[in-house]
């Protein structure tokens, strides 16, 4: 642990430190890490959680944990913390930022493939979006995710009804979403702002081992960030300013969806079925 003297934590990189062990607990055995698993943490920080993982990760056998930090005095803590786990082989330390991560190439490098690799991680909040998109959207894609968040962008990812938002259109694009727990703002050092929530999104393997479902990737993501950019706006405005080629009446009949409706009341479906057009 680093005396809070010394580490001065900063806030534009989301440090705030879970310090109750019972929910670092429940995170790492959420992840329900197997043998053979490949256990990705972005943002190790002093390896509170990173403690728990190893627990996990030491239980199965040929299991892997490899860590993301991009604070280089976080680094040398989980380097010195860590070493013997490092020695041994089930721990890798990298210093990056995680935005800048060649998730592909590395995980090629160490022999894991597509929806075989996991992410457990209570990440800095200020890139939660970019992160969920980076993975879910990358060649070789995680299993699950078990993510600690915000509550709100929690609340956002998995609701249902009339509350559609981007995030959780593109989210449920790869899979199901659950919030497991949610987590008050005291259980952090210091404490954020805002409570949190874990959530798990479990990837449609079915699903994104079709390739024609696969295919249909991008056109999904383009209709479902343009059919949000002007929210007053009907989603056939949204959808003509952005292919006005495209005959947008003809795909809405024929699919029974209504022309006035707005992109927030429709679901993942509905949003495939546009981009099958
Ligand atoms: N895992 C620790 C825990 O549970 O207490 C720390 C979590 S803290 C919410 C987020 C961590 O992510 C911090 O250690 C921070 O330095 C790190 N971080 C922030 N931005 C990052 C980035 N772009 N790439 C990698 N790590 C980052």
């Amino acid at each position: 642990m680093i005396g809070d003297i010394k580490f001065k934590k900063k806030k534009s990189l989301g440090q705030n430190f879970l310090h109750n062990k019972s929910i670092l607990e429940f995170i790492a055995k959420s992840g329900g890490v197997r043998d053979g698993d490949y256990i990705l943490e972005i943002g190790g920080g002093e390896g509170a959680l990173t403690e728990y993982l190893l627990r996990e990760v030491e239980n199965r056998v040929g299991a892997r944990l490899c860590v993301v930090e991009t604070d280089p005095r976080l680094v040398e803590v989980l380097n010195n913390k860590f070493a013997s786990s490092i020695e041994s082989g089930i721990l890798e330390i990298l210093h990056m930022d995680v935005m800048k991560w060649g998730s592909d190439k590395h995980l090629m490098s160490r022999g894991v493939s597509g929806l075989d690799y996991k992410i457990i991680a209570n990440i800095p909040y200020y890139i939660t979006g970019a992160i969920i998109e980076k993975f879910l959207s990358a060649d070789i894609k995680p299993s699950s995710m078990i993510l600690m968040i915000q509550k709100e962008v929690a609340d956002r990812i998995v609701a249902r009804g009339d509350k559609g938002s981007i995030l959780s259109m593109c989210t449920k694009y790869y899979g199901d979403t659950e919030i497991l727990k949610v987590v008050g703002k005291g259980n952090f050092n210091p404490p954020p702002k805002v409570d949190s929530a874990i959530i798990k999104i479990i990837l449609n393997e079915k699903n994104l081992k079709d390739k024609k479902y696969l295919e249909l990737e991008k056109r999904y993501l383009e209709i479902v960030k343009s059919g949000f950019a002007h929210k007053r706006k009907f989603l056939i405005s949204n959808l003509k300013e952005y292919d006005s080629a495209t005959n947008w009446e003809g795909i809405f009949n024929k699919n029974n969806l209504d022309l006035k409706v707005r992109a927030e009341s429709l679901d993942k479906d509905d949003f495939i079925k546009l981009a099958r057009g």
